[in-house]
């Protein structure tokens, strides 16, 4: 057996939701949304299928797919795309990463990696050979640690991972911050991966800026999207990627070996999707905050201490006050089986080879109804 991939324990999202379903807890653990995405996707996807759009589509995606990423790169972020050679669908950006990663990746190279980071990058560079170098943000800020990035950066670094908004900090990068990364990029003749999944996420007056669309850094940086997050369709799994062209060249050779294609249906789907006014996304983003803003009332309430959140579907609490003494982990347990919330514990974003992961705090995913947040927050008055 595979070493790596035996040692690997079943994914904390899978783990906290069968938790949450055995106690008939409120799920805001694994972050999906509770309500269908937009009603003229589901049309388009279904129109699809009745169409006889149901044979292998073009590897690197449906032209229209293609020509809808593109359009959205240039209307968000001002980056002009060459639809047909620098757009690569993928099944989700789950598949996207690790695509990605090996379009760059040789044994031994080196990777520089954001902590708390997302439970797939870990894995699979190791699986890839990769020598990751690890640059940990300090809560409750995560602010950028400068000194330290720039000392992780080496010769043999091949690429950075960034993810912004950032999941499970909620931490979006600043211009300022994107500027410094850029730099060492640029210094060291590296790449970046830019997990953008919850690009169309972020909270006044924060604001995503992709690190692609900064000076020198268009033929540096590939960037991934997701449908997933932005029509909230979880389960579709279709992601993008945007990348110049040798590059994409690159990660859909990758995308040959893993999935070949992705349901010609929902990527006619997506593509109205990406396609929707302006107006749809600001709205989307606007219940997200005003999601955000009524858990981190009911947070505080109960007793928690609440860390800033300025964009994705995730708050950290700290569970500090509380006076719990076991960690995270079993105070999520414990949440979900006596409290009747389930949540993740933030140390499941950590190495868990490394020392001094932090034990005090806990992720609420608030991409939920209002309704189920209200509940859930009465539910968590009862948590101390
Ligand atoms: N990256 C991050 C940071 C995520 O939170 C997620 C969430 N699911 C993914 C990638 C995977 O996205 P997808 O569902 O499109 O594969
Ligand atoms: N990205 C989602 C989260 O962070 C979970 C995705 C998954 O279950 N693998 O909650």
């Amino acid at each position: 057996a595979n070493a790596m991939l035996s040692g690997l324990p079943t994914t904390i999202f899978s783990v906290m939701s069968a938790l949450a379903v055995e106690h008939d807890a409120i799920n805001l653990g694994q972050g999906f949304p509770d309500t269908e995405g937009p009603a003229d996707l589901v049309e388009a996807a279904a129109g699809a299928l009745r169409d006889g759009r149901n044979q292998y589509p073009p590897l690197a995606g449906l032209p229209e797919l293609q020509g809808a990423v593109a359009r959205s790169n240039a209307r968000f972020y001002g980056i002009t795309v060459e639809p047909a050679r620098e757009v690569v669908v993928t099944c989700g950006a789950t598949e996207a990463i690790t695509a990605s990663l090996m379009a760059l990746v040789n044994r031994g190279d080196e990777v520089v990696v954001f902590e708390p980071l997302y439970d797939t990058y870990l894995p699979v560079l190791r699986l890839l050979g990769a020598v990751v170098r690890t640059v940990r943000l300090a809560p409750p800020r995560w602010d950028l640690p400068r000194a330290e990035l720039a000392a992780a950066f080496t010769p043999r670094t091949k690429a950075i991972l960034l993810n912004t908004p950032m999941n499970p900090t909620g931490k979006v990068f600043t211009r300022d911050e994107l500027e410094f990364i850029a730099g060492l990029v640029a210094k060291h003749d590296a790449y970046a991966v830019c997990d953008e999944v919850y690009e169309h996420l972020t909270f006044a007056p924060a604001r995503h800026l992709p690190l692609m669309a900064l000076p020198g850094m268009r033929e540096r940086c590939i960037r991934i999207g997701s449908a997933g997050k932005s029509f909230s369709m979880t389960g579709w799994k279709v992601g993008y990627v945007t990348a110049p062209a040798p590059l994409a060249a690159l990660v859909a050779k990758a995308h040959q070996l893993l999935t070949f294609t992705v349901a010609p249906n929902l990527q006619r789907a997506v593509a109205v999707g990406l396609d929707k006014d302006t107006a749809y996304f600001e709205r989307l983003a606007e219940s997200m905050r005003s999601a955000r803003d009524g858990l981190a009332k009911g947070l505080l309430r109960a007793g928690f201490d609440v860390l800033p959140c300025d964009g994705s579907y995730f708050l950290i609490a700290d569970i500090t006050p509380l006076g719990f003494a076991g960690g995270d982990v079993a105070f999520c347990q414990q949440m979900t089986r006596r409290v009747g919330v389930a949540a993740i514990p933030v140390s499941a974003f950590y190495d868990d080879t490394g020392a001094d992961i932090p034990g005090r705090y806990v992720r609420f995913a608030f991409c939920k109804k209002a309704g189920v947040i209200s509940q859930a927050v009465q539910r968590l008055q009862g948590v101390r």
